[in-house]
């Protein structure tokens, strides 16, 4: 395999926040080692760790891109749509992210209940104590499943546990796309599609859902993201081009675990794709 080449722009990474495994300090201080200049953090449904993340950046001399990932959903499909450039103290975006928010408490409620019929014991509060004041995500509930020995590891406990139509599955209506795209705009963000490859969906399918998110004023496609191919590269690119939307990239890194998407680890746009704003420097 091609080894990825290292980008000084960085648009899509997890803190504590949500479900990465580094504090919004540490992150950056990770993304500052590896050379990166210009850094979004886009923790899920949140933006609290922007401050934290701002002060950092700023003490190594980084741009700091204030970012989300907003959870969506369109249709039947949950989507991951990026704010990028927003203003965290906008009310409109913090009354959506407050709603969502509350969603994913109802949530992480139901998981939990699956999960202790299914022997974990006091699912709900040892999620809670894992996120630390943070969102509740799947990637917890996965932590959790196996520190109670359930599954020896994250892929296993997606597949038999927290994946679609698996047994502690809990569907969920998150935002509606327009409400999303508005949080964004209205707080100065531009809007990404992020990782269009990871939904699982027809190529029509997913040519329709870019149909829609431009229709609806989306702005751009996360072409490059940590796990990218050079086929999903090129496919995204012509995306990009055949809906006229811009192109942005991003590692999605959650922490040093995951060894595939390391900060800064993501391929450079390619030529004919328009950057979004936020990579000028
Ligand atoms: P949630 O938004 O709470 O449903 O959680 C979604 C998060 O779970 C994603 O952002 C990923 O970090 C993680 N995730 C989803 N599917 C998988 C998977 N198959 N393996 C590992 N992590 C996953
Ligand atoms: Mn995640
Ligand atoms: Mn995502
Ligand atoms: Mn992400």
């Amino acid at each position: 395999m091609l080894s990825t080449p290292m980008s000084i722009v960085d648009l899509h990474c997890h803190s504590t926040a949500s479900d990465g495994e580094l504090a919004p300090e540490a992150v950056v201080a990770e993304a500052a080692a590896a050379g990166v200049k210009t850094l979004a953090l886009t923790d899920h449904d949140t933006v609290d760790g922007l401050d934290a993340a701002l002060r950092a950046t700023q003490a190594h001399g980084m741009r700091l891109v204030p970012g989300i990932e907003i959870s969506v959903t369109l249709d039947r499909h949950t989507l991951h749509v990026l704010g990028l450039g927003i203003d965290p103290s906008a009310p409109v975006l913090r009354s959506g992210l407050a709603e969502v928010q509350l969603k994913r408490a109802a949530r992480a409620k139901a998981i939990a209940a699956k999960l202790e019929r299914l022997g974990v014991v006091n699912a709900l509060q040892r999620a809670e104590d894992m996120a630390s004041g943070g969102q509740i995500t799947r990637s917890h509930f996965a932590r959790l499943l196996i520190e109670a020995g359930l599954v020896k590891d994250t892929q296993r406990a997606f597949k038999r546990y927290l994946g679609q139509g698996r047994q502690a599955y809990v569907s969920s209506q998150w935002a509606h796309l327009p409400d999303a795209l508005e949080w964004i705009h209205n707080s100065g963000g531009i809007a990404v599609l992020a990782h269009p490859f990871k939904y699982p969906v027809t190529r029509t399918a997913r040519h329709r859902i870019l149909k829609t998110f431009k229709e609806l004023g989306g702005d751009a496609i996360e072409v490059c993201c940590g796990t990218s191919d050079a086929n999903e590269i090129s496919e995204a690119a012509r995306d990009a081009l055949e809906f006229g939307l811009a192109g942005s990239i991003g590692s999605d890194y959650h922490g040093p675990d995951q060894p595939w998407a390391k900060l800064g680890r993501v391929a450079p746009l390619p030529g004919g794709v328009t950057p979004i704003a936020a990579m000028r420097h």
